[in-house]
């Protein structure tokens, strides 16, 4: 596989109503620190503040976003199956389904198409590579995270 297939562009529409890839227990969204600002912004809240309502901490110290602890998916998603952060939502959940680790390799792009309905949805439109090469650096970078606020670097 071409490690850079996806240039030539995909097809994808984010399906309304659907809400499957945030529907995961376990799953985890990692933050960049401009994430946690905006995040922090639409909830009227500082920073440190968000963080501590919002977010925890993996064992090797990355903010993540907290899950109910009875269901184990994202306290944003609602019983609709909703996003109540939609516009201020974390970069690793606006690049989805263009993940690094999605589109490495032939197994990971078959299972990820498998998972997302807006692949092969009639309205999908042509994604560019572009577009794509952006939310795959914004994933990683994501997945790097921080680990204190404010961050080192700034
Ligand atoms: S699984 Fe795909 S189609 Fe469904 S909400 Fe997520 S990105 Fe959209």
């Amino acid at each position: 596989m071409n490690p850079s297939w996806w240039m030539a562009g995909v097809p994808f529409a984010c399906q309304p109503d659907c809400g499957k890839c945030c529907d995961e227990p376990g799953g985890i969204v990692y933050l960049r620190p401009e994430d946690a600002e905006i995040m922090a912004q639409h909830h009227g809240l500082e920073v440190a503040d968000w963080l501590q309502r919002d977010c925890r901490q993996t064992l090797d110290g990355r903010w993540v976003l907290k899950s109910d602890p009875v269901t184990d998916i994202c306290i944003y998603l609602d019983e609709q199956k909703k996003c109540t952060t939609y516009e201020a939502r974390p970069a690793q959940c606006k690049s989805y389904p263009f993940w690094a680790e999605n589109v490495r390799s032939d197994r990971s792009w078959r299972k990820t198409v498998s998972e997302c309905p807006g692949l092969e949805s009639e309205e999908a439109f042509i994604i560019s590579g572009d577009t794509i090469r952006t939310k795959i650096i914004e994933d990683r970078d994501a997945s790097r995270g921080f680990r204190q606020w404010p961050p080192k670097s700034r």
